[in-house]
């Protein structure tokens, strides 16, 4: 074995070995600047290695002879750590020139070439990045689920639905849950873009299509409902805003307007009142509990109305809640008996046990006792006095 070979070799990965190695030393390092701002200024950093000791010792690293795969993935390291602290147009060039060499195997290319599409996305040169992606993904290589991540990422970023969609339908995206979600939301703008322009046949095809691609995918219903709702055919979206929630409790927080109109459309005060109190219950969205109390107040008695809320207040306690307890005494003109009041002095003076009574005006710590050094960002005299936010003068 030529001992000049092995020499080149092992000072090849020693010296990335140690350009990575100090590269995440000084991420590291950079997230605990807080804590530890001086530091012995003798370590050389990866900027130093690559610019001090200039460009032209990355040349002789990539003009070595041979690359091993363990070299490889040393290098790929290395780009990556590049890119993570912005060096992107080294990192670029080294992936390159990586790519340009004639003796690597398809594998370790298809390796670059999505490093090399990671460094043009970070460059902002989303159709080459978009470009290098669609190959790579033909190619069907080792990394394809990464390769289709990262281009649907892209193709979101430019709003590109339609080609979203249709990767999934000619089958070239791999198959998998995260995948699948986000071809179901590309359908998903895709059929609120077509609402908008009143093709409504296409907003029906894109909620099914989104439906079948995930059925967890609740935004489909909320905008079938929305469809639906935009037509007067206020049964068949209350419909679809049922179904949204039964997918998701979230997507109360998306349909609960048109609901309670569509609801109060059809005149059906009870079936509101069955799902604000469920949604409510389900979601925790206080707008639901709100327009619950409010509908109980206005279809049967305030009375009932305020004796519901002491008691979802006294389990969820909320400002919004205590305004809306406020709207039923003012508008409603419910009195609260002497039990009542007590009932609300107890859930305010526990509301106000558990506020901050300090925060710390440098990184927003929020303490229950005063202190000289903020426990969380550790400056001195930063933690004062909590003022909740000063309500807008009329
Ligand atoms: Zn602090």
């Amino acid at each position: 074995m030529p001992s000049a070979e092995m020499f080149d070799m092992a000072l090849l990965y020693i010296l990335l070995l140690a350009a990575i190695a100090l590269g995440w030393t000084l991420g590291y390092r950079f997230a605990n600047q807080a804590k530890k701002t001086d530091y012995p200024d003798w370590i050389p950093s990866v900027d130093y290695i690559l610019a001090e000791s200039n460009d032209a010792s990355l040349e002789k690293l990539l003009k070595v002879d041979h690359i091993d795969d363990d070299s490889v993935d040393l290098f790929l390291k290395l780009g990556k750590s590049l890119r993570d602290k912005g060096e992107i147009d080294r990192a670029m060039h080294l992936h390159q020139r990586l790519f340009a060499r004639a003796d690597l195997d398809r594998s370790v290319i298809h390796s670059i070439q999505l490093e090399l599409a990671y460094d043009y996305s970070a460059a902002g040169l989303l159709d080459r990045a978009e470009r290098i992606l669609r190959e790579l993904l033909e190619a069907k290589g080792h990394n394809n689920e990464r390769v289709a991540a990262l281009l649907i990422e892209l193709l979101e970023e430019e709003g590109e639905w339609r080609d979203i969609l249709e990767l999934y339908t000619s089958k070239k995206l791999p198959g998998g849950v995260e995948l699948g979600r986000r071809v179901a939301h590309a359908a998903c703008e895709l059929a609120e873009r077509s609402l908008k322009k009143g093709e409504y046949l296409e907003v029906q095809k894109l909620c099914r299509q989104s439906l079948k691609i995930d059925g967890r995918c609740a935004r489909a219903h909320v905008v079938s409902g929305n469809l639906a709702y935009g037509q007067q055919e206020y049964r068949e979206a209350v419909r679809c805003y049922l179904k949204a929630a039964e997918t998701d409790q979230q997507a109360v927080v998306r349909t609960l307007d048109k609901m309670i109109d569509a609801f109060t459309k059809l005149n059906d005060a009870e079936g509101l009142l069955a799902q604000l109190q469920k949604q409510w219950s389900d979601s925790h969205y206080i707008p639901a509990l709100t327009a619950f109390i409010e509908t109980l107040a206005t279809e049967k008695n305030s009375s009932d109305a305020a004796v519901r809320l002491l008691k979802e207040l006294e389990s969820s306690p909320s400002n919004q809640g205590f305004l809306t307890l406020a709207e039923l005494v003012v508008t409603h003109r419910q009195s609260l008996d002497k039990s009542q009041l007590l009932q609300v002095y107890d859930i305010l003076r526990r509301i106000v046990a558990a506020e901050p009574k300090f925060v710390c005006s440098n990184c927003g710590f929020k303490a229950k006792e005063p202190h000289w050094r903020c426990p969380s960002c550790k400056d001195w005299a930063t933690v004062k006095a909590y003022v909740p936010q000063p309500p807008i003068s009329k």
